[in-house]
């Protein structure tokens, strides 16, 4: 997929053909077997200059695939391997494409027990879910049994793995979604997608929208993976309890954060930041290897359907309207 700015400013997407040899230099070319669709994405399809800067380009800040050609010792024609973040799809043309060359040091491969295709199920969502969820626990020290999580966004990408990932670890988890007020009859709104990922409860947004202004609110969650920012992470972290923790990576729902210290000088609550891009490898490969093995579940294989490149512009509209149910996964071979 190359996307292109036309001289009166308007972005234009085509499927069309280059060579590797127009590839940018790297270590190692990886055939793309599967990619996946991202907010990100949508955005780096869409011109957004916050995203991507120069055009034309080919976005896809995910790929997952087969090495056809390395000059590092780690990687070898034929290996596995998945690649997302660093600067793959934003600046760096990316896994909208058969092919991808990038530097080795962005190259994860493919852990035991994970196919091509369900490492794109996941693809950056379900990595981010994965970090957030290995923040929790390991700098969180929350533990299962020490209450319920609760999951923002949940419908999102990120927030529909975290839950899914949160039960498999054991958590009892509360999902808040915006979806259960939605007008649009086309969109289901019942609350059977987020109990079968693994939801004890779904509430509806208000419920961590407070608009009273108060400094700290009734504790009530013992972790938060929040996805959305804005007034609904300032309310969840009011909301947290003694000792808890609430993890951040998202602003679908605002940017700003208002709050007090009084949720961290009287309760000791914890935010933690989640960064996925640039995530250090020795974590990175750490929580691949969870998610192929203890986190994974029955159902991630279903959680996604296939479409071609030339059907994915269709689905870059309906996730900018925040309309994309479950994982959309690139299939490069239909
Ligand atoms: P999605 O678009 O798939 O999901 C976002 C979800 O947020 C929606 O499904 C919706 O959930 C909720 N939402 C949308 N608008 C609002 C609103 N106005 N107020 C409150 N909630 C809202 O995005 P992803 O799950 O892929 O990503 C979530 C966020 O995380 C994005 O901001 C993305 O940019 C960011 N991100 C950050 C990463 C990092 O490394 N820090 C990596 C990947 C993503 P519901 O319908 O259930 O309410």
């Amino acid at each position: 997929m190359i996307v292109r700015e036309t001289t009166n400013g308007i972005f234009e997407r085509e499927i069309g053909r280059v060579t590797t040899d127009d590839l940018p230099p790297g270590d190692v070319l990886v055939r793309v077997n599967y990619s996946s669709l991202n907010y990100k994405d949508a955005l780096s399809c869409t011109g957004n200059r916050g995203v991507t800067r120069k055009y034309p380009h080919t976005p896809g800040i995910d790929a997952a695939g087969i090495v056809t050609e390395s000059g590092n010792e780690n990687f070898k024609p034929g290996d596995k391997v998945i690649v997302t973040s660093y600067d793959l799809g934003m600046n760096t043309w990316g896994g909208f494409s058969q092919y991808i060359r990038v530097p080795a040091g962005w190259v994860v491969p493919l852990p035991e027990g994970l196919t091509l295709r369900e490492s794109m199920v996941y693809g950056t969502a379900g990595f981010t879910a994965g970090l957030s969820v290995y923040r929790l626990i390991e700098h969180g020290k929350i533990r299962p049994g020490d209450g319920t999580i609760l999951v923002t966004g949940a419908m999102g990408g990120v927030g529909s793995h975290a839950v899914a990932i949160l039960n498999r670890a054991g958590y009892h988890v509360t999902a808040v979604t915006g979806i259960m007020n939605d007008p649009d009859k086309e969109f289901d709104p019942d609350q059977e997608y987020l109990k079968k990922l693994g939801a004890a409860d779904v509430v509806p947004r208000e419920k961590v929208d407070d608009t009273t202004g108060k400094a700290i609110l009734r504790p009530q969650w013992a972790g938060v993976i929040d996805t959305v920012g804005g007034n609904v992470l300032s309310t969840a972290v009011k909301q947290t309890a003694y000792g808890g923790a609430v993890t951040s990576c998202g602003n679908a729902g605002g940017q700003d954060l208002n709050l007090t210290v009084f949720p961290f000088i009287l309760r000791g609550v914890a935010l933690l930041g989640i960064d996925s891009a640039d995530c250090p490898m020795e974590h990175r490969v750490a929580i691949w290897k969870r998610l192929a093995a203890e986190w994974k579940d029955a159902g991630l294989d279903s959680r996604a359907s296939d479409c071609s490149l030339e059907e994915l512009g269709g689905f870059v509209d309906v996730i900018l309207k925040g309309r994309l149910k479950g994982r959309k996964v690139v299939n490069l071979s239909l």
